[in-house]
C-alpha cells in the first residue's frame, strides 16, 4: 500500500534548477554539491519505484521514501494558515494526502497561525479560524493517534528559531519570492509590514525545528521549500560540523534538508473564475473557490456559474482551456478515478452535463467531511485537548533541535535549577 500512496507523490530534490541558481549564496552551494553525499541520478529520470527525482539527492536524505517497514520513521510536516474558510486547492493539495502519509511517516500537521497575521486580519476571527482549522484537519482524516496535531504559536521555538535563521538569511533571497511579489502588489504598499517578507523565513524555521525529511506541500510552496533547503544548508556550513562541536556539541549537520513531495495532481487548483490563477483563500471573491463546508446549493451555484469554455468536448491538458483542465482534474480527485477513465467518461460531454457531474460528486464526497467537523467543532473540550497534547509533543522536538542550534551559534546558555 505504502508504494501505491507514495508513488502518488513527485519528490523534488534540490527542486529547481531555476531557483537553485537563483537562490546560491555566493559559492557555498556549490560547496555543498561537492561534499560527499551527493549524486546526481538521470534527471527528470524515473527512479524506478514511480517518483520522478530532479537534479540531484542527497545520500542522506532517501532517495525513496521509507515505507511503515522502517524501523525509525522519516518524518513530515505540514500545515495550513487559518486564513479563512479551507478550500478544494488545501484539501486536494494538502490535507487530503496527509491522510495517507500518516501510516507511513512520523507527521506533525499544525496550524499556522503566525503566518495568518502577514496581511491585515480580524483578531476577532483568528482563533475561531484556527480552531475551524483544526477540526477540518480532523474531520478530514487526520488522526492524532498517529499525527501530532498543533497550533504553531503554541511552540514558542517556532519564532524563536526564526530569529536566528533570520541573521543569516540574505534579503536577495526574500526579494525574490514570488508570493512576496504577488501578495505586496495585491496589498499595496501601506499594508506591507516587513512580515510579509520575512514570512519564509518563519516557514523555514517550522520545517527545520522538526528534522523534517518530508514536506508535502502544492507548488505555490515550492519556491518557500527550496529557500528553506538552502538556508538549512548555509546554516550547516556556518555553523555545524566541527565549529560546532568545538562548542562542546555534537557536530555534524544542525538541520536536516527536507524534500518537498509534489502530488502530480492536484498540486495546483485553480480559481473558477480565472483558471490560471490558483484557488485561494484570500482572493476577494467567495466565487472563485469550493470551500469544504460549502452546503449542497452554494457548491451547485458556484459550479453552475464558474468559468468554462465554448470548445466542443471535454479535454485535459489545451493551454486554450485551462478551466476545462482544472474542472476535470478536481473531478479526477475527488472521484479518485484515472486521467484516462474521466477522459473516456467526460470527452463527449457537455458543459452542462459535467458540471452536473462535478456537482454531485463534489457533494458526495464533502458531505461526511461537513458531517465529522460538527461533531468535532460543537465538542470543544475534545479539540483543546487535542491540541495540547499536539503541542506538548511538538514542543519536545523543537526545543531539542533550538537549544542545538543555539550552542552552535556560540550563545550563552541559562543554567536550569
Ligand atoms: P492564502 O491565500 O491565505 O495564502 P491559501 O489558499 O494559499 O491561503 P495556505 O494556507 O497558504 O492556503 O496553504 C496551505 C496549503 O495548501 C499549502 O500546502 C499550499 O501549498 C496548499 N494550497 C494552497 N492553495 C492551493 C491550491 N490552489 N492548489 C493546491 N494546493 C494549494
Ligand atoms: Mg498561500
Amino acid at each position: 500500500m505504502g508504494r501505491a500512496v507514495l508513488s502518488q507523490f513527485l519528490i523534488l530534490s534540490n527542486s529547481s534548477p531555476r531557483l537553485s541558481s537563483s537562490l546560491s549564496c555566493g559559492g557555498l552551494q556549490s560547496k555543498y554539491l561537492k561534499r560527499p553525499g551527493f549524486i546526481r541520478p538521470a534527471v527528470n529520470g524515473d527512479n524506478g519505484a514511480g517518483f520522478r527525482c530532479c537534479c540531484s539527492v542527497s545520500l542522506s536524505q532517501p532517495a525513496v521514501p521509507e515505507t511503515s517497514s522502517s524501523s525509525v520513521r522519516k518524518r513530515i510536516v505540514s500545515g495550513v494558515q487559518p486564513t479563512g474558510a479551507i478550500h478544494l486547492g488545501n484539501y486536494l493539495g494538502a490535507i487530503k494526502n496527509w491522510i495517507n502519509l500518516q501510516d507511513l511517516y512520523d507527521t506533525l500537521f499544525f496550524i499556522v497561525d503566525l503566518h495568518a497575521i502577514t496581511l491585515p486580519y480580524d483578531t476577532q476571527e483568528l482563533s475561531k479560524a484556527t480552531r475551524n482549522t483544526a477540526a477540518i484537519y480532523l474531520a478530514c482524516g487526520v488522526d492524532t493517534s498517529k499525527a501530532s496535531v498543533f497550533v504553531q504559536s503554541h511552540v514558542r521555538a517556532h519564532v524563536e528559531l526564526m530569529w536566528l535563521l533570520s541573521s543569516a538569511t540574505p534579503i536577495g533571497w526574500l526579494n525574490r519570492m514570488i508570493q512576496f511579489k504577488e501578495k505586496s502588489r495585491k496589498a499595496g504598499d501601506e499594508n506591507v509590514g516587513v512580515a510579509l517578507l520575512t514570512y519564509p523565513v518563519l516557514m523555514a524555521s517550522d520545517i527545520l525545528l522538526y528534522q523534517s525529511d518530508f514536506v508535502p506541500v502544492g507548488e505555490d510552496q515550492k519556491q518557500h521549500l527550496e529557500l528553506t533547503r538552502e538556508l538549512a544548508e548555509r546554516i550547516n556550513y556556518l555553523y555545524g560540523g566541527r565549529k560546532w562541536k568545538k562548542l562542546g556539541g555534537r557536530g555534524g549537520a544542525i538541520f536536516k534538508v527536507p524534500e518537498p513531495l509534489i502530488p502530480p495532481a492536484g498540486a495546483r487548483v485553480m480559481s473558477l473564475s480565472d483558471g490560471l490563477s490558483k484557488m485561494s483563500k484570500s482572493a476577494p471573491s467567495d466565487q472563485s473557490r469550493i470551500n469544504l463546508l460549502d452546503p449542497k446549493d452554494v457548491i451547485a451555484n458556484k459550479i453552475k456559474r464558474c468559468k468554462s469554455d465554448s470548445f466542443p468536448g471535454l479535454e485535459f491538458d489545451n493551454p486554450e482551456r485551462p478551466e476545462c483542465n482544472n474542472l476535470l482534474s478536481i473531478y479526477q480527485l475527488i472521484s479518485s478515478k484515472t486521467k484516462e477513465e474521466v477522459v473516456r467518461e467526460c470527452q463527449d460531454m457537455n458543459w452542462g452535463t459535467f458540471k452536473t457531474l462535478l456537482t454531485d460528486s463534489l457533494v458526495d464526497h464533502l458531505h461526511p467531511i461537513q458531517a465529522r467537523y460538527e461533531e468535532i467543532i460543537s465538542d470543544s473540550a475534545y479539540l483543546d485537548g487535542v491540541l495540547e497534547e499536539g503541542a506538548v509533543k511538538a514542543a519536545a522536538i523543537a526545543d531539542a533541535t533550538l537549544n542545538n542550534v543555539y550552542q552552535a551559534m556560540g550563545f550563552l546558555r541559562r543554567r536550569m535549577k
